[in-house]
């Protein structure tokens, strides 16, 4: 399941709160299964397409041993997962490591935010400065984290996407991440809602959870 650190939720919140009455606008940045695959045994894989390393066989083309990929799985929910050693057998990509870890409560994590100006400068709509966006894109590429969602407020409407909040993310193609809404029509309890929005215009809303940030260890 797709996951917040509870600081982020509550930077999003910090941001829509001081920007009010205007609409707030930025941008989520995170890891997703297959950034959080790709750290946890970093050193090992030069493969870097995105789209060859989730068809990476884990034996043959990553040379990984029964021991590493139990290791890799564990690494992810930083839990024992009660898998015994025929379901590891029967993981033969990357992407059926990444399924089983998603069936175990494994998922994108949302962990920073970027906050963007909102030139429209509006209660009732937000664009985002391109400049920034772009600046923000680029530091995702340069921590190795990817752009998981966008957020925005609704200063006085519920928390779901517009007409034009849907015309827009269909327009600008950005169909992959997620649209985050966050209601400030009870100022003293922000409600944060996420949704898909697909190139056809539907709108599903997406169940996620909040953790505590890991603790550093050094
Ligand atoms: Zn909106």
């Amino acid at each position: 399941m797709f996951s917040f650190y509870k600081q982020t939720i509550k930077d999003m919140t910090d941001h829509c709160i001081e920007e009010n009455p205007n609409e707030a606008c930025g941008v989520i940045l995170g890891k997703t299964l297959l950034d959080q695959f790709k750290s946890i045994y970093t050193n090992q894989f030069s493969v870097d397409a995105s789209s060859i390393l989730f068809d990476s066989n884990l034996t043959d083309d990553l040379n990984l041993t029964q021991h590493d990929i139990k290791k890799i799985i564990e690494g992810f929910t930083k839990t024992v997962l009660e898998i015994d050693s025929q379901q590891i057998i029967n993981l033969k990509t990357v992407y059926d490591s990444l399924k089983l870890v998603a069936e175990n409560g494994g998922g994108d994590i949302a962990s920073s935010i970027v906050r963007i100006t909102n030139t429209a400068q509006s209660p009732y709509r937000y664009q985002m400065d391109p400049q920034e966006f772009l600046d923000a894109d680029k530091k995702a590429d340069q921590l190795n984290l990817s752009i998981l969602g966008f957020y925005h407020s609704h200063t006085h409407t519920a928390a779901y996407p517009s007409d034009t909040d849907i015309r827009l993310a269909i327009e600008s193609g950005w169909t992959d991440p997620y649209y985050i809404l966050i209601s400030l029509e009870d100022i003293l309890a922000p409600e944060v809602k996420m949704y898909q929005i697909n190139l056809d215009g539907t709108v599903i809303e997406e169940e996620y959870s909040s953790r505590d940030m890991p603790k550093k260890i050094c």
